[in-house]
């Protein structure tokens, strides 16, 4: 069959010209000069010329991987200059592939994997792909070589590797630069051979060379000497080409689905993490670190504030403690009277004012005899405690003004005296030796009793207690002094004190402000938890710089394969994604280390005692800031190989 050349030259060159330098120190070099130049689809073209002639420029111009100086290139009837970057990226998918002297292969993937390459950036399905990969390369020879790795493969292997990568997505348009080159002469004698082939199969093919017998086997030479064409042997007849790729669709292809992209691109990563294994640990340790200390920190914080909230739970923030004292300039310690506890009660920034006096006694009750401690007060003793009754009632200021013989006992005195759990409203127990009828028991305060375990105790009006059990002792042993209200404890303290010593004319009495402690505590414990929740903060930050600083190197290291996944279509937003998401998934995988870790050491502290209370809070942000360090950190590093050129990448070592 024989087809007429058709009008629109498939690549048309019109005066090309390609600069090098010229952007301040290197002095501007044109290596092309005017390069014009018409080549139809089903071409077998050699481009020939000496070392430094300028082919490599003119094949990279050829392919779309560089811009030149002036001139344009006309595709297929449109000039490539008005294609944007993923137009571009989509006519290097869709049009050509490529095969270089030094192949070019991804030196960590397989033999399939690299022959994938263009096609993941064509969206083409997973399992279409491996087929089409594994029959290209059947077809190459190399159906026993599927899983090697480059390194596990001869030049003349690795070439036809290539050359299967550069038919993956069709290869309409076959750009080999040297392919020869590298190659032992049967190796090289195959790969030509291999180029007929699809010449013949209507694959258009352009074949750069220094060697004019690899030249000669091509059905048109075109000879280059120093940036311009020296000899053109001219078109011959064509016996069959491919059509070429509808330019109507460039970049319109919507590639990979957003999933199947980005299982690709972790794919990648967990690939790239496995293959530096110590580096990827080391970056992981500092997430890890990380992500650990600031859920530790946290809960140990929280776990100490906690604690100073429980003490305040069980004596208020507002309870200030008055007893009596010797005065500050020496003499005998005064005796506070029931007249001065009310004219402090009568105060409007005191509420509740609850003299005491306790003291270990006997209490028995049948064949039970024990030494407990009896808890004489008001009351407001639930109130000022907060502590609820849990069984019959407590005393009313009636039978606390009466001394009424009524006892409240604690939880745990029911058990000790009534060992059968009998209900013991309504019975005797003896006092030292005065009886006294349950009227209540309180609820249980279980863990925040405190030293002394209240639940222990037996409580009892305040005037009974010091007539029938205390022989009538003169003054309490300390009054609960009870602030109006939290942000009066100040001025409630300094109102008692005034009061007190103009009542009594010298300072013959101690005020003890527990409220005032505990509040600057509550405040300390939180400044505490905000300073080690900073410091956690700045380590998972230097952990997000670490991983930063690996994505750096890894890019550098990785120049050239970012080049070849461009050559072979990717788009820079392919590369962007990858690198992103090797810096994400590195950090995800710390995060979840970290926080596993974080709960871990928590666990052993708790184990230690040392309150820890873990709130999800901290553990999903800890969790969402690493992948958003993740995130952050790998978008410079990332940005940076996306916006990578081509050539240069490839050029890189
Ligand atoms: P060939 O492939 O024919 O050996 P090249 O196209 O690689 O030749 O190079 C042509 C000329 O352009 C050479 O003199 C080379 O030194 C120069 N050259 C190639 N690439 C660059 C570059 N990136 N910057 C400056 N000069 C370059
Ligand atoms: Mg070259």
């Amino acid at each position: 069959m024989v087809t007429e050349a058709p009008l629109t030259p498939l690549i048309e060159l019109r005066e090309i010209r390609k600069q090098y330098g010229g952007n301040g120190d290197a002095p501007a070099v044109e290596v092309l000069h005017g390069l014009s130049l018409k080549i139809h689809a089903g071409e077998f073209v050699a481009i020939v010329g000496a070392s430094g002639s300028g082919k490599s420029t003119l094949m990279h111009l050829l392919g779309c991987l560089d811009r030149p100086s002036s001139g344009s290139y006309l595709f297929s009837g449109r000039d490539v200059a008005t294609l944007d970057s993923d137009e571009l990226a989509w006519l290097r998918r869709e049009a050509f592939g490529f095969v270089f002297q030094g192949y070019h292969l991804i030196a960590t993937e397989s033999a399939r994997e690299n022959v994938e390459v263009p096609a993941i950036y064509a969206g083409m399905p997973e399992d279409e792909r491996a087929a089409r990969a594994a029959a290209l390369l059947t077809r190459l020879g190399l159906s026993d070589k599927l899983d090697n790795r480059p390194s596990q493969l001869s030049g003349g292997q690795q070439q036809r590797v290539s050359i299967a990568r550069a038919l993956m997505n069709g290869g309409r348009i076959i750009l080999a630069d040297e392919p020869t080159g590298a190659l032992d002469s049967k190796s090289g004698a195959e790969v030509m051979a291999l180029l007929n082939e699809l010449a013949d199969a209507g694959h258009t093919i352009i074949l750069i060379t220094h060697d004019r017998d690899v030249a000669d086997q091509a059905r048109r030479v075109i000879e280059i000497r120093d940036g311009e064409i020296v000899g053109d042997s001219g078109a011959p007849t064509i016996k069959q080409a491919l059509p070429a790729p509808d330019m109507t669709q460039a970049g319109r292809d919507a590639g990979a689905s957003f999933w199947d992209d980005l299982r690709e691109a972790a794919r990648t990563a967990w690939r790239g993490m496995r293959m530096n294994r110590t580096r990827t640990g080391l970056t992981l340790l500092g997430i890890v670190i990380g992500v650990a200390s600031v859920i530790v920190m946290l809960a140990v914080g929280e776990g100490a504030k906690q604690r100073v909230i429980d003490e305040m739970g069980s004596l208020g923030t507002t309870i200030m403690y008055l007893g009596s004292g010797h005065p500050s300039n020496g003499g005998p310690p005064g005796r506070l009277t029931i007249e001065d506890l009310e004219a402090v009660a009568a105060l409007p920034e005191i509420g509740h004012v609850m003299p005491i006096i306790g003291d270990p006694v006997t209490v028995r009750y049948g064949n039970v005899d024990r030494q407990v401690y009896a808890f004489a007060s008001a009351y407001v003793m639930p109130l000022v405690h907060r502590w609820r009754v849990g069984k019959g009632r407590f005393f009313t200021p009636a039978e606390d003004r009466d001394l009424a013989p009524v006892v409240v006992i604690g939880h745990k005195a029911w058990k000790n005296f009534f060992p059968d759990g009998s209900d013991p409203l309504g019975k005797q127990i003896l006092i030292v030796d005065a009886p006294f009828e349950v009227i209540g028991v309180m609820a249980e305060r279980g863990a925040d009793s405190g030293s002394q375990d209240y639940d222990e105790m037996v409580f009892i009006p305040y005037n009974s207690g010091r007539m029938r059990v205390y022989d009538a002792r003169a003054e309490p042993d300390y009054t609960v002094v009870e602030a109006a209200s939290e942000d009066q404890v100040q001025a409630a303290e300094a109102a008692m004190k005034k009061l007190l010593i103009e009542r009594r004319g010298r300072d013959d009495f101690r005020i003890g402000n527990a409220a005032a402690k505990l509040q600057a505590a509550a405040q300390t414990s939180n400044a505490m938890k905000m300073m080690l929740g900073l410091i956690a903060a700045v380590s998972l930050i230097v952990g997000g710089i670490g991983v930063m600083n690996v994505m750096l190197m890894t890019v550098r290291e990785r120049t050239r394969e970012i080049g070849i996944r461009m050559a072979t279509g990717a788009r820079e937003r392919d590369i962007l994604r990858q690198f992103l998401t090797e810096a994400v998934l590195v950090s995800v995988v710390g995060g979840i280390i970290g926080v596993a870790s974080g709960l871990a050491i928590g666990a052993a502290l708790l184990f230690w005692n040392v309150a820890v209370i873990f709130s999800m809070s901290a553990i999903i942000g800890a969790f969402a800031c690493s992948v958003a360090t993740g995130l952050i950190f790998g978008y410079m590093p990332a940005k940076k190989a996306a916006g990578l050129d081509p050539v240069i990448a490839l050029a890189s070592e």
